[in-house]
Order: structure tokens, then C-alpha cells, then sequence
């Protein structure tokens, strides 16, 4: 199978081509590095199935071309992490939905059925009360505009309508997935994402730093999970069309979480509480729940997610060490 990954040098991108790498399909990847980092394909740089370039979705000439190319399109590109979306609102509006619409516009052009897959997020719920289970098919809330935060939520929401729209009015073979907190090796923390900033603090013995008072509560799945979850999607016709969740049920707080990674690394870091103006400027909107409804999910695949929590952050502790920067 010819799989074209937008994004593909960035955390779940880059998992998705070790993934179809292993499985003996060719993957063509095209990512501009802004958040993607080149260490993360670097090991298949030589890889005779693997293709990189790097070029920016919105100007790249080869992009009808590859679409043409492909069995299959996930298309990951997008602008992303809570700091890097409060820095950059206006790039968020503009790459994450010009990009998609983009890819959506191609494909419709090319000659093949060629199923693709949709990045979207569980952000597009917005704040919800604790005994809320987020399901695909429920009302939607955007909060008022004075917060960039909810450029994201936005910008992924146009991404679900085009896909949407470009699927019924064409009749294309397009899945939306609603991403809750994914987790696992080649995630950096450099733009907010929880869990690699902690067991980066922890593994290097500094203060780890829970953001608000640590009872704001997510769920993670580990990203080689997810890739599993989106190949069964992928294969699986009733998935076309359809808005889905990919996530895992177990919430944990984040002040939990943080005792975790510092028992799990038996590290002497201390837990730093910061509150949310020193962490992301005034007038931030916290999520506080996040918990998803996989009904849908469990439904289409009958796959159980095979990474726990302890385990996942066992080994992304391991890999941290392994790591030469220090
Ligand atoms: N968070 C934290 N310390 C950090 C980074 C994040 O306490 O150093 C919190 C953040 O406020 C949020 C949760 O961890 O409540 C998850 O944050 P992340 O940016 O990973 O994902 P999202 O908020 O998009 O779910």
C-alpha cells in the first residue's frame, strides 16, 4: 500500500510511518518542520520505501502528485500544542484550515477512491462538567473569543466541516478523528504536552510543574495504540463519513499523573504548583474534564488498547535517559 503522511516528521505522525514501515507499505512523507522534527524519520532516511520532503502543505507543487500517488492519506499536519497556539493564533486559523482544504481539494481532483484520514481533536468540546462522557454526535461549545485557545478548537472544527461537506457532496472517503491527550516516544513538551515535559523534569531531577492546583483531569492513550485504532478505521468501510473518537477511558489528574512519573523515575524532583497566568498568560480557559465516549471507537475496531498508563511512562522514562542531552 502507498500511504502519504502530512506531518509525518512530527510526534503521531512519525508514528504512523514507523507503523506502515513495519508493515512492508511505502510511505511518502511531507512535513515543513515547524513542530516536526527531522530526528524522528531520521532512521528511515535510507529506508528504500520511505520518501520525505520538506515543504509547507499550503505552497507545496508535488502535493497533487503524491495524492495521486497514495492508497492511503493521513493527513497530521496542523499547527499544535497549547503554547505554540496561544504564541501563534493567526497560523493556527490560517495553516490548520487553508492545509486541510488543500489536501480535501486534491484528492477530489485525483483519480483513485483513496481513503483519507482527518486529524481533528477532542478540543472541539471545549470545558465540560465532570460526568460528562464526550460523545461524536453531541452539541458542541465554542467559548467567547478574547482566548486564542480556542483558535484550535476552531480551526479543527472548519477541518471537520470541509471534510465533512467534501465527503457528502462528492462522495469521498474521508473519517474525522477526534484525538483525546496522546502519548509516547518522539512527543515533545517543548509546546505545552504534559507528559514529556514531566518525565523531561523528572529524569533531570527538576521541580515538576503542575499547572492551576493539579485536580484538571485527561486520559491517555499511547500513540502506539493509536496508530492501531486509525489502521482499523482506515480498513474498515463503515468508518467513512463518520466523526470518531481515539482515546482511552482512564482519567487521571495531573497532579496524580505528576506522582507518577516521579515514582515511576524514583526521582528527587519536587512538585512545583504554578498558576495558569504564570503559565500561559492572563484570561486563560483551562479544561478541566476530558473524558471521551469510545463507544463508536470499540465498535469499529474491537481493538483494546494494549499500553497503560504505568506502562507507557515506563518506557517514554527509559527513553529519556537514554537521551543524550543533558
Ligand atoms: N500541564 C501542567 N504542566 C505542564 C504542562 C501542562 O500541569 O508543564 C497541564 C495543562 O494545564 C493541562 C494538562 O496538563 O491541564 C494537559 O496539558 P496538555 O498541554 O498536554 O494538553 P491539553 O491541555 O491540550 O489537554
Amino acid at each position: 500500500m502507498h500511504v502519504l503522511i502530512t506531518g509525518g516528521a512530527g510526534f503521531i505522525g512519525s508514528n504512523l510511518v514507523t507503523y506502515h514501515l513495519e508493515k512492508g507499505d511505502k510511505v511518502h512523507v511531507v512535513d515543513n518542520l515547524s513542530t516536526g522534527r527531522i530526528e524522528n524519520i531520521a532512521p528511515y532516511m535510507e529506508h528504500p520505501d520511505f520518501i520525505f520532503d520538506e515543504a509547507d502543505i499550503l505552497v507545496w507543487n508535488e502535493l497533487e502528485k503524491a495524492v495521486n500517488w497514495a492508497d492511503r492519506i493521513y493527513h497530521m499536519a496542523a499547527v499544535v500544542g497549547v503554547f505554540r497556539v496561544l504564541k501563534e493564533p493567526i497560523s493556527v486559523l490560517a495553516t490548520n484550515i487553508a492545509g486541510c482544504e488543500r489536501i480535501l481539494r486534491a484528492l477530489h481532483t485525483s483519480h483513485w477512491n483513496t481513503k483519507l484520514i482527518i486529524a481533528s481533536s477532542s478540543e472541539v468540546y471545549g470545558n465540560r462538567s465532570e460526568d460528562e462522557l464526550l460523545s461524536e454526535d453531541m452539541e458542541l461549545l465554542i467559548s467567547p473569543g478574547h482566548n486564542s485557545r480556542w483558535n484550535y478548537s476552531i480551526s479543527k472544527l472548519a477541518d471537520e466541516a470541509f471534510a465533512l461537506s467534501y465527503a457528502r457532496q462528492y462522495n469521498m472517503d474521508v473519517t474525522v478523528i477526534r484525538f483525546f491527550n496522546v502519548i509516547g516516544p518522539n512527543q515533545t513538551g517543548k509546546y505545552g504536552m504534559v507528559v514529556p515535559r514531566f518525565v523531561r523534569q523528572a529524569v533531570r531531577e527538576e521541580p515538576i510543574t503542575v499547572f492551576g492546583d493539579g485536580t484538571q483531569k485527561r486520559s491517555f492513550l499511547d500513540v502506539r495504540d493509536a496508530v492501531i485504532y486509525l489502521d482499523m478505521l482506515a480498513n474498515n468501510p463503515q468508518s467513512r463519513a463518520e466523526v470518531i473518537n481515539v482515546g482511552t477511558r482512564r482519567e487521571i489528574s495531573i497532579e496524580q499523573l505528576a506522582n507518577i512519573i516521579k515514582n515511576e523515575s524514583n526521582s528527587a524532583s519536587s512538585i512545583e504548583y504554578i498558576s495558569y497566568d504564570d503559565a500561559y498568560g492572563k484570561d486563560f480557559d483551562e479544561i478541566f474534564h476530558r473524558k471521551p465516549n469510545l463507544e463508536k471507537l470499540i465498535k469499529f475496531t474491537h481493538y483494546l488498547p494494549q499500553w497503560s498508563l504505568e506502562k507507557s511512562i515506563i518506557d517514554l522514562i527509559q527513553r529519556q535517559h537514554a537521551k543524550k542531552e543533558y
